[in-house]
């Protein structure tokens, strides 16, 4: 049975470490890298509910696109039982749960988190954006699309529980996509012509300049828009280690409801 070590440096052939944007904290960032492996959870996070998920299933390794600890909205100063984060890491700790994180290196790897938000909304010929980062894609719809129709079948086919949408109301053709909280990005998806720019966590702000701009912003959620990358995981760690049982979480889905008025 492979080793976390060797399941990192498999992971890391997927998504290069040198990746990752400089405030980010990628890799095994919890438990042994000597352990043997033969049951690998993946999630997007590494929730409460997802380590309870692996203890129950006998998975002695996580696999998630967020860190579990020490990246920009997640310092660990502590680890202590008495707070939420420090419940979490010595429950995995104690249990000899180790945790490998992917976050910003899958971002911009090919084939991670934007290659497959691009594949899930079908869109034509996906690349780079063009974005400071390199983590956005674009492509484009076979047919323009009116942006009601475009931002019901985004909810759709991201298994959203809703999205928010404004703009130019322009048809839908060229559209880019950041899964995740890539609203920095927007001037980048202008600059390309796109006229419609899919991403998640957008601002008021941002919805109200958006018609003055001439974009049209849809927001999918940050999980639905990050999600489908698990599959690929799972793909790619079944196809290097066919030995290793691979599942995904079932505890961990998007959190997120919406009340429509009048609905
Ligand atoms: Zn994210």
């Amino acid at each position: 049975m492979p080793t976390v070590r060797e399941i990192e440096q498999r992971l890391f052939a997927l998504a290069p470490r040198d990746g990752a944007i400089e405030w980010d904290n990628v890799g095994q960032l919890l438990g042994d890298p000597e352990q043997e492996i033969s049951r690998v959870l993946v999630a997007l996070d590494i929730t409460e509910a997802v380590a309870d998920e692996a203890i129950a299933q006998g998975c002695k390794l996580i696999v998630s696109h967020h860190p579990v600890m020490n990246c920009k909205w997640l310092p660990v100063q502590s680890v202590r039982s008495d707070t939420p984060q420090g419940h979490l890491l010595l429950k995995l700790l104690r249990n000899g749960v180790s945790a490998i994180c992917m976050h910003t290196n899958l971002d911009v790897a090919k084939g991670g988190v934007n290659d497959c938000l691009a594949e899930a909304l079908e869109l034509i010929d996906p690349g780079p954006l063009g974005d400071p980062e390199g983590l956005c894609r674009m492509g484009t719809l076979p047919a323009p699309m009116p942006l009601a129709e475009f931002a019901a079948f985004v909810c759709r086919a991201l298994g959203a529980n809703g999205v928010r949408y404004a703009g130019a109301n322009r048809p839908v053709q060229r559209v880019a996509v950041g899964g995740g909280a890539c609203g920095e990005y927007e001037a980048a998806a202008m600059a390309a012509g796109c006229d419609t720019f899919v991403t998640s966590d957008l601002s008021y702000h941002q919805f109200l300049d958006a018609e003055g701009k001439g974009i049209n912003l849809i927001d999918a959620g940050h999980f639905p828009t990050e999600d489908p990358v698990c599959a690929r995981l799972i793909t790619h760690l079944t196809e290097q280690f066919p030995e290793l049982s691979v599942t995904k979480s079932a505890s961990h889905r998007e959190v997120i409801q919406y009340y429509v008025k009048g609905v």
